[in-house]
């Protein structure tokens, strides 16, 4: 029988957690987020963002910059944000407007505040396998096999989607955890056959409907990392919910499942940047 992961729940109980946590620490753990003009979706992440940390007691400071900033306006406050002792974790929300260089940006922020884990130095770290910072989506995903039971040690991933925030760092996760991982992108030839093989089939695509049943095989486990809109402008992932979970052991919905885990890991992120700067042991 199909089992439905309930991301919001596992999210909750990881939630309270955290909450206990930050009452207990000598410093109250602070993140700052930065947001550059005014995408829709971009100002709903943010928010959310915010409101999650008053609700674990993480101390918050919300910049929204307008549109037109300039790259050394906003690099003049990732400084002032690097240098300020009530801020442990910095977050630029992306994408940036088009006149911007993100590169550039990640790259100003102090890696041991750099809670999002964008930086190349801690992107190196993921990849070596000794981290401070989870990539947040992806440690959410790994969260909530957990919670529900799953090893991935031996078992077959594949991977939708190799972009920097999600695929890569997620095939990383999953090989650290003694998966064998196949990664998958557009030019993936046999694209249904390979995604076929999978015990474990995390989609990142970004595109509505996309894994459909075809593509899956008997008893899988699905987890369903897009956030789209389908025809009727309503919130989706990229899998074909209907069709898809009856083949399924187990499946992430959308909304409901991976997405409240990329906050609580990003909460997660910032009090072992606090801990670390008080020089608290952090536990990895
Ligand atoms: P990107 O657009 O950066 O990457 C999409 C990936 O999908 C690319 O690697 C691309 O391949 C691949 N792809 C596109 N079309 C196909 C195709 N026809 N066949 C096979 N592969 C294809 O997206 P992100 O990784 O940033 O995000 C993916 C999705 O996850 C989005 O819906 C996004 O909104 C969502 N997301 C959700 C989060 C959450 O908290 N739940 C957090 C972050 C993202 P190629 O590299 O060859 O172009």
């Amino acid at each position: 029988m199909t089992k439905l992961i309930n991301g919001k729940e596992i999210s909750a109980a990881i939630r309270a957690e955290i909450r206990q946590e930050v009452a207990s620490l000598p410093l109250r753990p602070g993140l700052a987020v930065v947001l550059v003009g005014s995408d829709p979706a971009s100002q709903v992440y943010v928010r959310n963002k915010n409101r999650a940390c008053e609700e674990v007691g993480i101390y918050s400071e919300m910049y929204t910059l307008p549109e037109e900033t300039t790259q050394e306006q906003l690099l003049s406050l990732i400084d002032q944000l690097n240098e300020s002792p009530l801020v442990h974790g910095i977050l630029v929300q992306l994408p940036l407007p088009k006149h911007l260089n993100e590169e550039e940006v990640i790259l100003r922020i102090n890696p041991s505040k750099d809670v999002d884990a964008f930086h190349p130095a801690n992107v190196g770290k993921i990849m070596i396998g000794n981290y401070d910072f989870l990539p947040c989506t992806p440690a959410g995903v790994m969260e909530l096999l957990a919670y529900s039971g799953i090893d991935p040690a031996g078992k077959e991933c594949v991977v939708l989607g190799r972009s920097n925030i999600v695929g890569k760092p997620q095939a990383m996760l999953l090989l650290h955890a003694n998966a064998t991982v196949t990664i998958c992108h557009s030019r993936t030839a046999n694209l249904a056959e390979v995604c076929r093989r999978a015990d474990i089939l995390v989609s990142a695509v970004g595109r509505a409907g996309f894994v459909t049943a075809d593509m899956v095989k008997d008893g899988a486990i699905v987890i369903d990392v897009g956030i789209n809109r389908d025809e009727n402008g309503k919130l989706c992932g990229d899998v074909a919910f209907d069709e898809v979970a009856p083949k399924t052991s187990y499946i992430t919905p959308v909304p409901g499942g991976v997405g409240p885990m990329t906050i609580t890991m990003l909460l997660k992120n910032t009090i072992t940047a606090a801990k670390r700067a008080a020089g608290l042991e952090v536990h990895k």
